[in-house]
């Protein structure tokens, strides 16, 4: 089933307000398995409100509308919309009744406008309005299912879930809905690892392979169709074996959570724990540890040393090897392990990672921006550490680097 998302009004041509409507609804749509082809932004006005419609129409199995359903002469989507499908325009008792009651508890006298919000088509099904005054409508016109919905977020969004999505159940009746699965993957950039599908991305045709990154971790999504995940997994498996054959040493999970989830989650089952000592990262190792909840029995703390300074007062790296000629400097391998061991020390937790770097935007030691090193001890004599080449903004990098240091730890 393709769909296609019409957000109404003048506000959102305008920049003046954002269209996370058509956000939710899109979201809201891959769920229930309909593909979205196209979103539309059209603005108050008649002539090209009824054109959005026709080509909608033309394309489209599910025209979704928000917007323009309030009582002022600016709301016209469902004039238009009557205008286009030859159906009058009638009032919708229950709306009205509704509406009535509305202003007689707010003892505001209605204006006769207000009874527009309760207008629906000869042939339409309401969508009722549990929060706000307009009456929604779901429709079929010549082959093409329409929903019309309100504006304001907080009435569309309980409309769509509670009213449209059964509504929409009930006419996709043979559609085979969409069974997905998240593959995720740290300790490898986006490109990389589109660079070793290649091949596969560009022949998918079922399952589908999407991949998208966001701090820092990467995911592909699986997509075939299938009414469970009995019929779902065999359509799935030889490409994810495939996948896990060319990136396994960088997949750590196939549900949808980030890797201080899985690291925490190991940890725990072997009864260990873990301290940080974050310089670039400045922290968010740390709070991306305590996101997750329970992490307190695995993540100990850790300190934030930022200035050489506090690199020597608090964990004890000598200041001659910090700075001054022939030193290795902060942003070394050396002082990657000593950070981590030294506070290994102090905190006698299983694990300790640092991190330390150049997070930009100017150099530092002369050292180039991205440089990043990452140090992890281990009781059983583990010393490791690893020297990562960051590209982007200050951010990118410490949540690279922060999503590596776990990654390091998983591995
Ligand atoms: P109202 O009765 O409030 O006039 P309406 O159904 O006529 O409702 P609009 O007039 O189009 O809706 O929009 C009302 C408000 O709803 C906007 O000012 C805006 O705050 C919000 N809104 C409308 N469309 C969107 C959208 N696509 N995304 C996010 N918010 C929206
Ligand atoms: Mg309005």
């Amino acid at each position: 089933m393709k769909a296609e998302i019409i957000a109404i009004g003048t506000e959102l041509l305008l920049g003046q307000i954002v269209n996370t409507n058509a956000q939710f609804l899109a979201q809201e749509c891959a769920a229930l398995g309909i593909d979205i082809y196209y979103q539309t932004v059209v603005g108050d006005n008649a002539s090209r409100l009824l054109d959005s419609f026709k080509l909608a129409a033309s394309r489209a199995d599910v025209v979704i509308c928000t917007g323009g359903l309030g009582p002022t002469q600016d709301d016209l989507t469902k004039d238009v919309l009557s205008d286009y499908i030859g159906q009058a325009l009638f009032i919708h008792q229950p709306s009205m009744d509704t509406i009535t009651k509305l202003f007689q508890n707010r003892e505001t006298p209605m204006v006769e406008t207000n009874a527009r919000q309760a207008l629906l088509f000869e042939n339409s099904d309401p969508l009722q309005n549990d929060v706000g005054l307009a009456v929604g409508a779901a429709l079929t016109f010549e082959g093409t299912h329409f929903i019309v919905l309100p504006g304001p977020p907080k009435e569309m969004k309980p409309m769509f879930t509670r009213h449209a999505t059964p509504w929409l159940k009930a006419v996709m009746t043979d559609e085979v809905p969409l069974y997905s699965k998240m593959l995720k993957f740290a300790g490898i950039g986006e490109s990389s690892l589109e660079h070793e599908l290649i091949d596969m991305i560009d022949a998918q045709t079922d399952p589908t392979i999407a991949p998208y990154a966001k701090e820092a971790e990467v995911t592909i999504r699986l997509t075939t169709r299938a009414h469970t995940p009995e019929e779902g997994e065999p359509k799935l498996a030889s490409t994810e074996a495939e996948i896990r054959k060319r990136l396994g040493q960088h997949l750590y999970a196939v549900k949808d959570v980030p890797i201080e989830h899985v690291v925490l989650e190991l940890l725990k089952e072997k009864n260990q724990t873990l301290s940080v000592a974050e310089s670039c990262s400045g922290g968010l190792l740390s709070d991306l540890l305590t996101t997750e909840p329970g992490s307190s029995e695995v993540f100990k703390g850790g300190v934030v040393c930022y200035s050489n300074a506090l690199k020597h007062q608090l964990l004890d790296i000598p200041m001659d090897m910090l700075e001054g000629p022939g030193a290795p400097g902060a942003i070394s391998e050396e002082t990657a392990l000593l950070l981590a061991e030294n506070l290994q020390k102090i905190t006698g937790t299983d694990y300790a990672l640092s991190i330390t770097g150049v997070a930009g935007p100017s150099l530092s030691e002369g050292k180039p921006i991205g440089l990043v090193y990452i140090g992890l001890v281990g009781k059983e004599s583990i010393r490791i550490t690893k020297k990562l080449q960051i590209s982007g903004t200050r951010d990118s990098i410490k949540w690279r680097s922060s999503k590596d240091a776990l990654y390091q730890l998983w591995k």
